[in-house]
């Protein structure tokens, strides 16, 4: 992409915004490219530099509301357009799109949504024929849209349909509707502190929740926000908060914590006193675990590598660790609130190849510990196949472990969260509250185990 395609000095404001973001658009829903990857890294998009903080921003928000509504939206589109939405110009969808969100959910006049739209499609060689279409469409939804969603609204969820069918064969029909509802609010940025998490949630205009993270609807580059700088807290949903405490009081034991990066849980398992081994087999995911622990001043053996092969657990003279969390790599269904391009990019048959990977993790945890030792296994995933039904499997193949139920009083009494055979499972809809979105949990599962 020819870099001067995004910096024309005498482009209209906020234009540049609108394209990177049809771009970012385009590649989750005609490239299946994931959001980080577009956002951040080597493959990031070129114009993000260029854009000022305030439009990108502008730009995230537009991206996610669209895919976080994504489902009301082609649902309202299909009724304002007799023939569809056009299918030889992706930038005319992307357009539209864009456009639809910004009147309906975000705090632009509806005047300049449809202007930019408009213009977006101009300005695309193949897209060009449809600005008339663009501008006549958008104006109706101005007029329209709303009451036209109030109507679909018992109809039109923001998941697709095979994933809306598998929440309700394992959730139920009432529940996997209310999970699916509360994936359209955007959620609140959620926190760990080291300490004193009153202090901070006064600092940053928020509250502290019943399991002690700080929930605050502060938004922009959270590198700016009190506390950040000098490492005091890190960002961590509320729910992924949770596993490492079943391992109990850490102090002073050996816990290796196999898929480590970012580092979120080996932090909190470092915070505790743990002696952490933390290991993940990217390159790029533990440079920025050591960042994190570098700027938050907690210690932990950091390694590289593939945790189903490592051997190396040389401080260990043999023994096994006391503690061995599993938190796998999984289609990340429970995060589709925090990345809406989830729930578009995940297909039924990624199940399988991320389900032989979990049980070789978990076969290789019960082979680090020792005698009495703890395992926590946890997924962000909402599917049974990544959680319950690995543990069923786990537990029936190998007679040296058995599971240790989890209890309320353990996860702040929310007994909501714990499943009738002791594990925990979090749902979207948990933890509700009044405003939407300072409610929601990330969807999360976690076993305890122990080795006898
Ligand atoms: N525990 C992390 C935290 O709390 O910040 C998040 C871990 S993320 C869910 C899963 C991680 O597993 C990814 O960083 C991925 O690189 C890593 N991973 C995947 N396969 C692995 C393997 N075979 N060995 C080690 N790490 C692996």
């Amino acid at each position: 992409m020819p870099a001067q395609r995004f910096a024309r000095p005498s482009e209209v404001p906020g234009l540049a915004a609108r394209r990177v973001a049809a771009d970012i658009l385009d590649g989750v829903l005609h490239r299946r490219r994931t959001l980080d990857d577009q956002l951040d890294g080597a493959a990031a998009h070129p114009a993000l530099k260029s854009l000022a903080d305030r439009d990108r921003a502008l730009m995230r928000r537009m991206v996610a509301t669209v895919l976080r509504r994504l489902g009301t939206l082609g649902a309202l589109l299909a009724r304002l357009l007799d023939r569809g939405v056009p299918t030889d110009a992706p930038r005319a969808q992307s357009a539209l799109l864009i456009g639809a969100a910004q009147i309906l959910w975000m705090d632009v006049p509806d005047h300049a949504a449809v202007d930019l739209s408009v213009r977006l499609v101009q300005s695309d060689r193949r897209a060009a024929k449809y600005a008339g279409l663009v501008n006549a469409v958008l104006r109706r939804c101005a007029r329209e849209g709303r009451a036209i969603i109030d109507e679909l609204k018992p109809q039109a969820l923001d998941i697709p349909p095979w994933m809306l069918q598998r929440w309700t064969a394992h959730y139920g029909e009432a529940t996997a509707r209310e999970m699916a509802l509360a994936l359209a609010h955007e959620p609140s940025l959620d926190v760990t502190v080291k300490s004193d998490p009153a202090q901070w949630a006064a600092r940053l205009h928020g509250e502290v929740l019943p399991t002690g993270t700080v929930r605050t609807l502060l938004s922009g580059s959270v590198t700016m926000l009190p506390g950040f700088g000098e490492g005091q807290w890190w960002v961590q949903d509320a729910a992924a908060a949770l596993p490492t405490r079943l391992f109990g009081d850490v102090s002073g034991k050996r816990i290796a914590d196999l898929c480590a990066a970012p580092g979120g849980k080996t932090a909190q398992l470092a915070l505790a006193g743990a002696r952490v081994t933390a290991i993940d087999r990217s390159p790029a995911r533990v440079a920025r675990l050591r960042e994190n622990l570098a700027r938050l001043a907690l210690p932990a053996e950091t390694i590289v590598a593939d945790a189903v092969e490592w051997q190396g657990d040389a401080q260990g003279n043999g023994e096994g660790f006391d503690g061995v969390l599993v938190d796998a790599p999984c289609t990340s269904t429970g995060t589709i609130r925090r990345h809406p391009d989830v729930a578009w990019l995940r297909q039924e048959s990624d199940f399988t190849a991320l389900t032989t990977l979990q049980q070789r993790l978990l076969r290789k945890a019960v082979t680090l510990l020792k005698p009495g030792g703890t395992l926590v296994y946890c997924t962000c995933s909402l599917e049974p196949e990544e959680g319950e039904q690995v543990i069923a499997a786990l537990l029936s193949s190998e007679s040296s472990l058995r599971r240790a139920p989890i209890e309320a009083g353990e996860v702040a009494g929310l007994a909501s969260i714990i499943t009738a055979g002791g594990d925990l499972r979090t749902l979207p809809c948990h933890l509700p509250n009044e405003d939407p979105r300072l409610g929601g949990l990330d969807g999360f599962y976690a076993a305890r185990l122990v080795r006898l």
